[in-house]
């Protein structure tokens, strides 16, 4: 089997009056993220790493923020258009491994819908979709509740 890895990072400040959506999934929370899209950093990471092992560039060329079409856009299906364009050049996600870092909320209790969502979205198995989230120790920005941080690690595999 012919892989590719690719890595995407994203992050997000926390704004009130704003849904939380993360990985396609609404979360209950005090604050939403800011963004010109949803703001969903799981799927704007899970993305970008796509993208990089197809060599594809990134999230921003494909999705330009200053483009209206994609305001308060559902970035879960801005995902599925990338995992298209990754499978028009060859590749489909096999795996992926996300780690969400935050203070709040808890990512666990919803680590399965997350996953779920995105499966459906590239068409991978939903038990290779790995969401883990953790804190920072109270650290810094993430651990003052300034927003949230997360990492994507994809392995995509050659479609023949
Ligand atoms: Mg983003």
């Amino acid at each position: 089997m012919t892989l590719r890895v690719g890595l995407g990072y994203d992050s997000h400040r926390f704004v009130p009056g704003r849904p939380l959506v993360l990985g396609g999934v609404a979360i209950p929370h005090d604050h939403g993220l800011a963004g010109h899209s949803d703001a969903d950093a799981v799927a704007h990471a899970l993305t970008d790493a796509i993208l990089g092992a197809a060599g594809l560039g990134d999230i921003g060329q494909h999705f330009p923020p200053a483009d209206a079409q994609w305001k308060d856009a559902d970035s879960v299906g801005l995902l599925r258009l990338a995992h298209d364009r990754a499978r028009a050049a060859g590749w489909r996600l096999h795996q992926a491994d996300v780690t969400v870092v935050a203070e709040a909320p808890r990512i666990g209790p919803h680590a399965r819908a997350m996953a779920a969502r995105l499966a459906d979205a590239t068409g991978a198995d939903p038990a290779l979709i790995a969401i883990k989230g953790k804190s920072n120790e109270g650290m810094g920005w993430i651990g003052r509740g300034e927003g949230i941080a997360v990492l994507a690690v994809a392995t995509l595999e050659a479609v023949r």
